[in-house]
């Protein structure tokens, strides 16, 4: 079987709040089967039962992508499942927020885990069933901090020049049956700032977060790129709230 721009199956991670979650609901509302992925279980179960009574195609499976093994005994599963996995949308991260001088070397430890290595995984886990199936897209949520450093990013904007890196190499390394895209929001309304324990960067998140955008906005996006024709490759997109600076 070939790709095609509806029905695809879509595992997204992270899909259990915010981004994750709006991109889930829009892609299942627009036709396609998603796995959706997270370790709180419970609130993928209440996503996917709605989506379920909406008529859509969706399923909940437990999934911490620090764990390569469990990344790629997921995603086998999924194939053995669905005859194949189309598309990944490499979203689960974490963003907490500190100087580098007040040295929350375990908080840095997590950002790497789960921004970098998890997605690793999980380009890891579908480059083997992309080449055999004939192709597939990855969709990695990055972020501005992809693009520029502030106080107190130093390692979250790392970890998301990282994220930008690792999807750009994939591309100029992939066969043009494999598309990948980066998007990179800017502040959007979400549970990400909840994490950080500096009272600094807590309070300066605040004032940022009065300009956010809904998840929704972010999801859109996605929708954008996954639903272009097979011959159209959409690599970066950058959605920002029009009052961000
Ligand atoms: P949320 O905190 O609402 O969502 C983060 C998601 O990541 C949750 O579903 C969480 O699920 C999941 N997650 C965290 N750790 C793990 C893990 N170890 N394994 C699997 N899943 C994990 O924040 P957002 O929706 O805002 O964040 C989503 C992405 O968007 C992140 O990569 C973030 O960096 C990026 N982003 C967000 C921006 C914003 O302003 N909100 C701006 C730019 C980028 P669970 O805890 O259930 O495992």
């Amino acid at each position: 079987t070939t790709e095609t721009s509806t029905g695809k199956t879509v595992l997204v991670t992270g899909a259990s709040s915010g981004i994750g979650e709006a991109t889930a609901r829009r892609l299942a509302a627009d036709g396609h089967h998603v796995v959706l992925t997270a370790r709180r279980t419970d609130r993928l179960d209440t996503v996917v039962a709605q989506l379920r009574d909406q008529g859509h195609s969706a399923e909940a499976r437990g999934l911490d992508v620090t764990d390569r093994t469990a990344v790629s005994t997921l995603v086998d599963a999924v194939v053995a499942d669905r005859g194949r996995l189309d598309v990944l949308v490499g979203n689960a991260g974490v963003m907490l927020l500190s100087r580098l001088d007040a040295l929350l070397v375990d908080e840095w430890d997590r950002m790497l885990d789960v921004n970098v290595r998890g997605l690793l995984h999980g380009i890891a886990a579908v480059l083997p069933h992309f080449r055999a199936q004939g192709g597939g897209h990855v969709v990695t949520v990055a972020s501005i901090g992809a693009h520029e450093v502030v106080p107190t990013s130093a390692v979250y904007s790392a970890t998301k020049y990282a994220a930008w890196a690792l999807t750009e190499g994939l591309r100029q390394e992939s066969d043009p049956s494999i598309r990948v895209t980066t998007i990179s929001p800017g502040v959007v309304a979400s549970e990400l700032a909840d994490h950080i324990t500096d009272p600094l960067a807590a309070s300066a998140m605040e004032t940022y977060r009065a300009a956010s955008i809904p998840a929704d906005a972010v999801a859109r996006a996605v929708a954008f790129a996954v639903g272009q024709p097979a011959d159209v490759d959409v690599n970066e997109i950058v959605v920002r709230p029009a009052a961000q600076r």
